[in-house]
């Protein structure tokens, strides 16, 4: 592997994800919507940095369709784990509950879909082999509250959209696997947190504490090595042993 893109690689998750192929001497584009990128990544060679919305689909084919039709520098790996956790009452009026699910949608799966699709084609045009990792969640697996219904079902049609690339594109060289985390300390995590408490979060947990972000990076450095093609499709539950399957 020589070059990855990250989506969300300014904080959390994609962030972690960064410093380990970054230290690993592997070259990082990465993505970010609001937040800077921490200064060591803009300082370095290795790294380069895109500001985009994910949300807005004219400027993610302005901004993001360029990488994958580089000539002589594709991206080996794609790592499509930008996302955001919404909440949206049931009782909400259909305005408010629909703008959640589209927004939700739009970032956590569209994008998601279609960076996909460009790096498939972009592969096959060009006769190399790819490695697609996409970040859902466990909430993919066993839902979540009603308030994150889209939450759920975006995570849910990520894992089922990377098991239909695995089934059709991995005898052309692109194999995809899902990563599902449970609680990871990270901002997202943070109102849970604040609102439930340490104890609550790891009740059901193996563990007494949340999960650190450099275990999901460890994961997907792995994963994104090429060292384990025939899990093609399936998906790795980091999770702190709240469920184990
Ligand atoms: P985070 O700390 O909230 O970071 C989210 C990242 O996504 C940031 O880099 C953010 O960019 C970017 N992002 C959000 N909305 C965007 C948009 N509209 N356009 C472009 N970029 C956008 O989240 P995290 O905890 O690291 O989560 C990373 C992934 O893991 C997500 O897909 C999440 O669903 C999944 N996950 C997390 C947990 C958890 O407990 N933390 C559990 C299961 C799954 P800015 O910094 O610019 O805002």
């Amino acid at each position: 592997m020589k070059h990855a893109v990250v989506t969300g690689a300014s904080r959390g998750i994609g962030k972690s994800i960064t410093e380990k192929l970054l230290k690993e001497n592997i070259r990082v584009t990465g993505t970010r919507r609001s937040s800077e990128f921490p200064a060591e990544f803009q300082m370095s060679e290795l790294f380069s940095g895109i500001q985009v919305d994910l949300n807005d689909f004219n400027k993610i084919e302005e901004k993001l369709y360029p990488i994958f039709n580089l000539e002589n520098d594709l991206p080996d790996v794609l790592i499509n784990n930008a996302g955001i956790f919404k909440d949206a009452d049931f009782s909400a009026s259909d305005d408010d509950w629909l703008k959640v699910w589209d927004q939700t949608m739009n970032v956590n799966l569209r994008s998601a879909a279609l960076l996909s699709k460009w790096f498939i084609n972009a592969h096959i045009n060009n006769g190399s082999e790819g490695i697609i990792i996409n970040i859902a969640s466990r909430a993919a697996y066993r839902g979540d509250t009603q308030e994150y219904a889209a939450y759920a079902a975006s995570k849910g049609g990520m894992a089922a959209f990377t098991k239909s690339v695995a089934r059709d594109f991995s005898k052309k060289g692109i194999v995809a696997y899902t990563v599902a985390p449970g609680f990871i300390e990270t901002d997202m995590a943070k109102e849970s947190v604040e609102i439930l408490g340490k104890e609550a979060l790891t009740r059901g947990s193996a563990f007494d504490e949340i999960t650190q972000p450099i275990e999901v990076a460890n994961l997907v450095f792995f994963l994104a090595g090429g060292e384990v093609k025939h899990m093609t499709g399936s998906t790795f539950h980091i999770n702190g042993g709240s469920y184990m399957v």
